[in-house]
């Protein structure tokens, strides 16, 4: 079976997690976490990172040190995985979702205006299957209504808005390091922000709250958000090998498009979108089926039969149970029903792409 995405690891991984070992620094203090946090900021533009247990408790912490509270409205996009509403809901807030972009499936920035009320106060873009957002659009309408950004890039380590990469728009960005995502600490995710004291109350907060300069005194109730050593010494080695991860996906993205361009042309099936002022990392290469062509989990089951594992898009979050309102999103539940990600790992060879697509191609 050729998975959907599997983890890459070199010898440096494994020498940074026997160190951390050996040393006995294996919880979280320790000298990786800091050099994690550095790099990885320096990586993406920003000042400070905070590392965290994971992508949804770097969210929580990120609505949490911005003073997002009951009675407050976070607009997330529909079209996203569901930690996004649900940090917003483990914050007490509410999500307000909105539609997404038909040409490159993140959230609208023309349909924001609509979705402002009284009582929101933060925007939360992601950056969806690798594709930034318009940064520049959402930025405008923040600053008009006083809203907070936090850019959810928990699939996007690396792609870029005109030129700029991501996790350095905003007031927060987060991050996620989970076995799937471009880079990986098992469990893992990180805030990144310029700003010197959401760092350090962030940093306060991940660790119970616990004032700095004294020992058990707790000016808050914190959480333990903490990332371990270990942890951390994966992701220094990972992170020296994103670059290469993203052109490779990049590669990839290349060898699809030609695999199954004769059938984009012929209206079949959409393509991953790259617009013009985006670099993508197609961190899930991902295409929708058109109408006409075999359905979506049709494509999903015969690729299966031929050992290729896929993936359906997620389902807009304003359908499902906690979440649903009546609501209708239409272009979301378009691309949702229609939207698959196909094998994205970096270890895929053209061979393997070459196969995936011509098999694809056979069912026109
Ligand atoms: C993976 C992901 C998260 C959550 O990250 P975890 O590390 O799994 O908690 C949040 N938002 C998006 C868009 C994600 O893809």
């Amino acid at each position: 079976m050729i998975p959907v995405a599997e983890p890459c690891f070199d010898e440096h991984v494994l020498a940074n997690v026997v160190q951390a070992v050996k040393t006995g620094w294996i919880s979280s203090k320790g000298p990786f976490i800091p050099e994690f946090e550095d790099a990885f900021a320096g990586y993406c533009g920003a000042k400070y990172g905070v590392a965290t247990a994971n992508g949804t408790c770097a969210l929580h912490l990120a609505l949490t040190v911005l003073g997002i509270e009951a009675g407050d409205e976070v607009i997330v996009p529909s079209l996203t995985f569901v930690a996004t509403a649900n940090a917003v809901r483990h914050a007490q807030a509410k999500p307000v979702f909105v539609d997404s972009d038909p040409n490159y499936w993140c959230l609208d920035p023309e349909k924001l205006e609509a979705k402002i009320t009284r009582n929101t106060k933060a925007i939360i873009p992601v950056h969806l299957y690798g594709h930034p957002c318009d940064m520049d659009a959402i930025a405008d309408c923040a600053r008009k209504h006083n809203l907070f950004v936090v850019e959810d890039a928990a699939q996007a380590h690396g792609a870029e808005y005109r030129g700029q990469k991501v996790g350095s728009f905003g007031e927060i960005a987060c991050f996620s390091f989970y076995g799937n995502k471009m880079i990986t600490t098992g469990e893992g995710g990180m805030c990144l922000t310029n700003s010197q004291a959401l760092a350090d109350r962030m940093k306060v907060l991940r660790d119970h709250g616990m004032n700095p300069t004294r020992r058990y005194w707790h000016d808050f109730v914190g959480f333990n958000y903490r990332m371990t050593n270990m942890q951390a010494g994966v992701g220094v080695a990972q992170l020296r090998k994103l670059d290469q991860f993203i052109e490779k996906k990049r590669a990839i993205a290349r060898w699809y498009e030609e695999g199954l361009g004769e059938l984009a042309r012929m209206g079949r099936i959409r393509l991953h979108p790259e617009v013009e002022w985006a670099k993508g990392t197609y961190w899930m290469y991902s295409i929708v089926v058109e109408d006409g062509f075999v359905s979506r989990d049709e494509l999903a089951r015969r690729l299966e039969e031929v050992g290729v594992e896929t993936r359906p898009f997620f389902h807009p979050l304003h359908i499902l149970p906690p979440y649903r309102d009546g609501e209708s999103l239409p272009v979301s539940e378009e691309i949702a029903a229609r939207g698959i990600n196909l094998p994205s790992s970096v270890s895929l060879t053209r061979e393997d792409v070459e196969m995936i697509a011509s098999q694809i191609e056979v069912m026109r």
